[in-house]
């Protein structure tokens, strides 16, 4: 049983991805001299969305922000050993480069996808158009016939292993002397507009400097222990893994098709998704598997543009969430104007482990220091969301 601290100086709320590399980066700078606790109630992280993902990461973002906190993520990949290493040893994150293809249907679309890569290529990412003649002779397993063109980015952007990666982190953090206790926070101490500390299901009560939350799809719930309101709600999705009878041995870069499914390759199988038709909010304990996705969109979109995939079986499906932000689908980070030491760090949808370094890296500062310094994150801030005013990012997956 953990023994713990009568007061740490931070306290993450949920200790899956996001909590993790926020103690993880706290942790790992001189400057900060404080302590950490994460509490985090399921060890397994079964229902963590973190261990729901499909691990991929891309620099083809449209908000200069985002592109920016992906290409932390993608450094801290490259480093990955390094960074994280116990006694020399890490984990193996396994990261295979094959960039990502956003397909255009329309000339419309073609254009919009080339005036979004200018800024990206301003921003440093690898990024290229082409039309279907190039298209075939990169990737012959597609019908090229159904588009006219697509953005296709460079080897930084790709797939790994994604629990390796959170692991990885984790034992870090726990090296460098963090404190974690399976637990749960069911209230929030306040007093004077601060909070002072948190209560846990066990009956412990433990006080803080600051807290975070770091909850994933009950962030809101945490954040009303407080009174905030958040607009983040669970919105269900499913991934599939599947078979193709033909091998296709070329590389498959991460596909997204205009109708929202997205393919790409995992060792001997594909692994898709999709934006489901009806996107709606759901209750955070249901992680059903929709099993019409597939039958109805995803297989039909992905034998479109692979007349292979026309002949596939489904190896594995399972159910996750994306803490779906409602005002722009994106992230919100640090404190709220009400409560200055409550950070939150939440609506990630389906970014939140390739921007886990960046908004680790982001929170460490803004605690160690009281503000940002690497990369200037308060465009992302709760303010936003009280002023009513949208973060723009037209590339949500
Ligand atoms: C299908 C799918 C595909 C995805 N693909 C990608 C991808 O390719 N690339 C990418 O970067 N991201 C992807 N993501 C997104 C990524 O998985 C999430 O953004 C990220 O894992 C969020 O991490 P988190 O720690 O914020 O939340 P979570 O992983 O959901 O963890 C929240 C934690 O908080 C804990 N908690 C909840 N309430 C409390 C409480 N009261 N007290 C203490 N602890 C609490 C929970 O037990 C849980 O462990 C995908 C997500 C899904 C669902």
């Amino acid at each position: 049983m953990t023994v713990l601290a009568s007061s740490y100086d931070v306290v993450c709320i949920g200790g899956a991805m996001t909590g993790t590399a926020a103690a993880y980066f706290l942790s790992e700078n001189p400057d900060f001299d404080g302590s950490v606790l994460v509490v985090e109630p399921d060890w397994t992280y079964d229902y963590a969305n973190t261990t729901r993902a499909q691990n991929s990461i891309r620099e083809q973002y449209t908000n200069p922000l985002n592109i920016q906190l992906s290409r932390f993520g993608a450094e801290f990949i490259a480093h990955f050993h390094e960074r994280v290493q116990v006694n020399g040893q890490s984990p193996e994150i396994n990261f295979r480069g094959t960039g990502y293809m956003f397909i255009a249907e329309d000339e419309a679309a073609y254009r919009r996808l080339e005036e979004e890569s200018v800024e990206q290529l301003a921003m440093g990412a690898e990024v290229e158009m082409l039309r279907p003649g190039q298209i075939a002779e990169r990737y012959p397993y597609m019908d090229v016939d159904q588009f006219v063109g697509a953005r296709v980015g460079g080897l930084r952007e790709g797939s790994f292993d994604g629990w390796a990666f959170f692991q990885g982190m984790r034992q870090r953090a726990l090296h460098n002397h963090v404190t974690y206790v399976k637990d749960r926070v069911i209230e929030i101490d306040l007093d004077g507009g601060r909070v002072t500390g948190v209560r846990l299901e066990s009956g412990a009560r433990v006080g803080c400097g600051f807290a975070i939350n770091a909850a994933g799809c009950r962030a809101r719930e945490v954040a009303a222990m407080i009174d905030l309101d958040l607009p983040i709600e669970p919105r269900a999705r499913t991934s599939f893994m599947f078979d193709c009878r033909t091998p296709i041995d070329y590389v498959v870069p991460l596909t997204v098709t205009p109708a929202g499914v997205h393919f790409r390759r995992e060792q001997n199988h594909f692994m898709c998704g999709a934006v489901p038709t009806s996107d709606v909010a759901i209750d955070a304990s249901d992680f059903e598997i929709r099993h019409d996705e597939f039958e109805e969109l995803i297989w039909p979109t992905v034998a479109k543009y692979v007349p292979q995939f026309d002949q596939i079986g489904i190896v594995t499906s399972w159910g996750g969430q994306y803490d779906y932000n409602t005002l722009d689908h994106n992230l919100i980070l640090g404190p709220g104007s009400e409560v200055e030491n409550f950070f939150f760090a939440n609506g990630f949808s389906g970014h939140g482990l390739q921007q886990g370094p960046g908004v680790g890296r982001g929170l460490s500062e803004l605690i160690t220091y009281g503000a940002f310094r690497s990369i200037d994150l308060t465009p992302l801030s709760y303010t936003r969301i009280e002023r009513n005013e949208p973060f723009l990012e037209s590339a949500v997956i």
